[in-house]
């Protein structure tokens, strides 16, 4: 099958070409012409599949004819982080070439001014995360009655995020007689019920199982016996010791331990970026440029920043923290081995992530091998903990395989784990239905589809929900949220009022 026989117009035809693609990927071949066709479209596929060309390829097919009005966008994408939204604009940028077609990126982060600018001037196409849209909507910047198809991408993510409720909100906006185009890397029952609920008999499309690994990865388990400076400090040493190191991405669970560790990389001399969503958008774009352009070969990054990202040829992935969610660990290593290429991915194991991995391994179908050699082993229970950062490492071997001792040491994780769980860890486990189990010790920062994935600073003192639809993230910032100021935006209008101040004489 080739591009030419999908239905594409000359116009698109000849950027793909310019674009150096050959042949159409499954996503692309099986999606465009029912896209062409105006037909809704369930898409279950990951990054990484050629998804984003399979919606942008067949949109400025169909948008050479008409025009765009004031204020009101032809087409609207939704995605859950700026990143992606901006890629999705690098696609339109590159397939869109013969095209004269104003593309506009609603995202937070920017000033509000030069966006309402954009939007005056009439938009083909709206790419945008759901605060910032809804913030343009309220501001009575925007009318989404124009709207003729609608792509919500990551929808699984979304829903990792909390922002369901604004998706449900945006979707009653836009014309009932839209079509409408539905990503999502998995499909638990959530988005299945918004799938039957946004999609009029839609043609459904999937690609490759949501749980799969690519062949060309080395996967390893190194087990480590601390979270602090025991842990950073292996950290170190598996870096130093791969010789095919080209560059790699360090994923956390937590986006503070981000930015912790990555003063900790820099300041032992690696050349590291971080990537979370406490920083500002300038500040993300040069930590991503730089890796992309390999000035930059490290980057430690959260699931959320980096999710989805577009970045070429990765030769490492260092799981520093267990994920939580095994999807996650598929979406992780998923930057490495890609296109055929051979790619690393290591995970760091405490005592405490067994049954993490155990889910992890069930999820991908095979047992992921401990790392031969002298990296890590987990100590035995009450073994005194690692003194200073620089401390000479201490190992603990205490049979002659080394990897058995770990095995064993692993094995016992969870048991010990589950018997010295500290009090402070409130909360306690919660089952999230989609994600089955999530393990005790992890519960602070373990996401859950009622909270955004990495909470902003200012939810985490609130209650914890147990109910499985996410709380509305009104203002909330795509990923993550920005720390407002006070009150930030939500000041109580009695409080905006002038104070009358009464004479006493
Ligand atoms: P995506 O899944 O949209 O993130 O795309 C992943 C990567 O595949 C991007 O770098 C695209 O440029 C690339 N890509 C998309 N379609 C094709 C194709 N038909 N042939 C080769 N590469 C492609």
């Amino acid at each position: 099958m080739s591009f030419a026989d999908l239905g594409l117009s000359d116009k698109v035809l000849q950027a793909v070409t310019a674009a150096g693609y050959t042949e159409p990927t499954p996503i692309q071949a099986q999606a465009i012409p029912h896209v062409l066709a105006r037909r809704d479209v369930l898409g279950i596929a990951q990054t990484g599949t050629g998804k984003t060309a399979a919606f942008t390829l067949p949109m400025l097919t169909l948008l050479e004819n008409g025009r765009a009005r004031a204020r009101m966008p032809r087409t609207l994408i939704l995605e859950p982080t700026r990143e992606l939204a901006a890629q999705v604009v690098e696609n339109f940028d590159r397939y869109g070439i013969n095209h004269k077609l104003n593309v506009a990126l609603i995202i937070g982060g920017v000033s509000f001014a030069e966006q309402d600018a954009k939007l005056m001037r009439g938009t083909d196409v709206l790419i945008a995360t759901p605060g910032r849209l809804l913030d343009h909507f309220e501001r009575g910047k925007l009318l989404l009655t124009g709207v003729e198809l609608l792509v919500i991408d990551e929808a699984d993510r979304m829903l990792d995020m909390g922002f369901i409720p604004d998706i449900e909100r945006i979707v009653k906006m836009v014309p009932f007689t839209r079509q409408t185009l539905f990503f999502s890397a998995t499909m638990p029952p959530e988005i299945e019920r918004l799938a039957d609920m946004f999609l009029h008999t839609p043609q459904r499309i999937e690609v490759a199982r949501p749980a799969s690994t690519a062949a060309t990865i080395v996967q390893k388990l190194v087990a480590t016996g601390s979270e602090g400076h025991e842990k950073r400090d292996l950290l170190r040493r598996l870096i130093r010791g791969e010789a095919e190191l080209n560059n790699g991405i360090i994923f956390c669970n937590r986006k503070r331990d981000v930015a912790l560790l990555q003063k900790s990389l820099a300041s032992h001399g690696f050349n590291v970026a971080a990537l979370h969503g406490d920083m500002d958008q300038r500040a993300r774009t040069i930590a991503l440029d730089g890796f992309r352009s390999g000035e930059v070969p490290l980057l430690v990054a959260s699931d959320v920043a980096a999710r989805g990202l577009d970045i070429p040829a990765v030769s490492h992935v260092f799981n520093f923290d267990v994920p939580h969610h095994p999807e996650d660990y598929v979406h992780r290593i998923g930057r490495t081995g890609r296109a055929g290429r051979a790619g690393h991915a290591f995970t760091l194991v405490t005592r405490s992530d067994e049954r993490s991995v155990t889910a992890i391994e069930s999820l991908i179908g095979q047992p992921i091998p401990w790392a031969e050699g002298d990296l890590g082993v987990l100590p035995e229970p009450g073994a005194a903990p690692a003194e200073r950062e620089d401390a000479p490492t201490r190992t603990r071997h205490r049979g002659k395989s080394g990897q058995t001792l770990r095995r064993r040491g692993a094995s016992e994780t969870g048991r010990e784990a589950a018997r010295s769980e500290p009090r402070a860890r409130k909360g306690g486990r919660r089952d999230s239905p989609e994600r089955g189990p999530s393990p005790a010790v992890e519960a602070e920062a373990a996401p859950s589809p009622a909270r955004p994935k990495e909470p902003a600073p200012q939810r985490t003192a609130e209650p914890r929900r147990e109910e499985r639809r996410p709380a509305p993230r009104r203002r909330g910032d795509e990923d993550d949220g920005e720390t407002p100021i006070g009150l930030g935006s939500h000041v109580p209008a009695f409080l905006l009022r002038p104070a009358v101040i009464k004479s006493t004489k």
